[in-house]
C-alpha cells in the first residue's frame, strides 16, 4: 500500500510501505475513507520536535473494517468506524473514568501512520465506534474530524467547564480552536470569543457560534478579553496552541475560580507557580480521551446537528500529501484531508 512517510523536517514523501495484518488477536484492519493532516504534525515537520528516522504518519481516521481479530467481539468486517489518535480497552478502570486517552493499555495510533490505505488498529473492540449505517460521503470529512479536532475541542470546551450562561474565549484559530467554538456553542455558552487574526478563520468562527472575534495576542488580547467582561476575565478559556504565549494568555484571561481547558500540546511551557497560586484559575487538559465523546458526536453529526468537516479546507489525493504540509505550514490551508 501507499502511505506518507517524514524522513526529515519538512520531507514529506509517500512510498510504498507493507501492508498492514492482524498482529493480535484484538487487532483490525480498516480500509481508510479519508485522513487528514494534523497541526501536531506541524512540529515534527517543523523540526521543533525530533524526527527519529523515517517516521509512518497521520493519526486521524475512518474506514471500513476489513478484517478482525479472534478475541474481536464487537466490531464486524464491512463497518464504517471511527477511532482517536490512542487506542484503549475501553474498561480498565481509567478508561471507565472517561480518561482513555490515559488507557493502561493504551497505544499510540501515530506510529502505525494512518496517512496511507489500510491501518491496523489495536484493541479494536474498545477503540473504534461504529455508524449507525454506512455513511453518504458528504458526512465523511465530519465523521474524520470527529477524530482528533473535534474530540479534542470538545475535550478542551468540557475541561474549561463550558456551560450555559458563560462567557467563553478560545486562544487559538486552528482547526481545534474552531471546533472548541462548535463544542462551545453546542454545550450552552452565552458568550463565545474566538482569538483569530486571519479573515477565513473568523468567519468560519463565527459559523461555528463565535459572538466576538478578538484580534490581538499576548497581553493585548488579555487586555481585551478583561475589556469584554467587566474586568474579570472569561468563565472557561480553552487552549489550543501550547506555546508558553497562548497557556499565559488563556490563564490570564481567565476569572478567579473560572476554568482552563488545555488542548494545545504543550511545547517548552513553563508555569510560574507564584502566579498560578494567586489566580485561582483551575487547569485541566492534555490528551484529549475522544473515545469518550465519540459515541454522541456521531449521533450529532449522522443527525447533521453539527458541521464540523468545514475545517478542512484544502482536499489533496495522498499522492500529494507534501503539498498538504506545506500548505498547512504556510497556513495557506487550515486543515488538509488526504484522499487514498
Ligand atoms: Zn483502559
Amino acid at each position: 500500500m501507499r502511505g506518507v512517510v517524514m524522513h526529515a523536517p519538512g520531507d514529506i514523501r509517500v512510498e510504498k510501505r507493507e501492508d498492514p495484518r492482524i498482529q493480535l488477536p484484538t487487532d483490525a484492519i480498516i480500509r481508510l475513507s479519508a485522513s487528514c493532516i494534523c497541526g501536531s504534525d506541524l512540529w515534527p515537520y517543523r523540526g521543533v520536535e525530533a524526527v527519529k528516522g523515517p517516521s509512518p504518519m497521520g493519526h486521524e481516521y475512518v474506514g471500513v473494517v476489513q478484517e478482525v481479530g479472534s478475541e474481536v467481539k464487537n466490531i464486524k468486517p464491512g463497518q464504517f468506524v471511527i477511532g482517536s489518535f490512542f487506542a484503549s480497552d475501553n474498561t480498565c478502570v481509567i478508561c471507565r473514568a472517561g480518561y482513555q486517552s490515559s488507557c493502561i493499555h493504551r497505544e499510540l495510533v501515530g506510529g502505525l501512520g494512518a496517512q496511507a490505505e489500510y491501518l491496523r488498529v489495536p484493541l479494536a473492540d474498545g477503540t473504534l465506534v461504529t455508524t449507525p449505517d454506512t455513511p453518504s460521503d458528504d458526512l465523511i470529512p465530519s465523521f474524520l474530524a470527529a477524530s482528533d479536532v473535534l474530540g479534542t475541542g470538545w475535550f478542551g470546551a468540557v475541561a474549561a467547564e463550558v456551560g450555559p450562561g458563560k462567557t467563553v474565549a478560545v486562544v487559538g484559530d486552528g482547526a481545534v480552536g474552531l471546533l472548541a467554538v462548535l463544542a462551545a456553542k453546542q454545550l450552552g455558552a452565552e458568550r463565545i470569543i474566538a482569538m483569530s487574526r486571519h479573515e477565513p478563520r473568523q468567519k468560519l468562527a463565527a459559523h461555528y457560534g463565535a459572538t466576538h472575534i478578538v484580534t490581538e495576542r499576548g497581553d493585548e488580547g488579555v487586555a481585551r478579553i478583561k475589556e469584554l467582561t467587566d474586568g474579570l476575565g472569561a468563565h472557561s478559556v480553552i487552549e489550543a496552541v501550547g506555546t508558553q504565549e497562548s497557556m499565559m494568555q488563556s490563564i490570564r484571561s481567565t476569572r478567579p475560580g473560572g476554568h482552563v481547558g488545555y488542548v494545545g500540546v504543550a511545547h517548552d511551557v513553563r508555569l510560574p507557580g507564584e502566579e498560578l497560586f494567586f489566580s485561582h484559575v483551575h487547569l485541566h487538559g492534555g490528551p484529549a480521551p475522544v473515545r469518550r465523546f465519540l459515541p454522541e458526536l456521531i449521533a450529532l453529526i449522522w443527525n447533521r446537528q453539527i458541521d464540523p468537516g468545514k475545517v478542512f479546507d484544502l482536499t489533496l489525493p495522498l499522492d500529494q500529501a507534501a503539498e498538504g504540509y506545506q500548505a498547512m505550514d504556510e497556513r495557506r490551508a487550515i486543515k488538509v484531508l488526504l484522499n487514498p
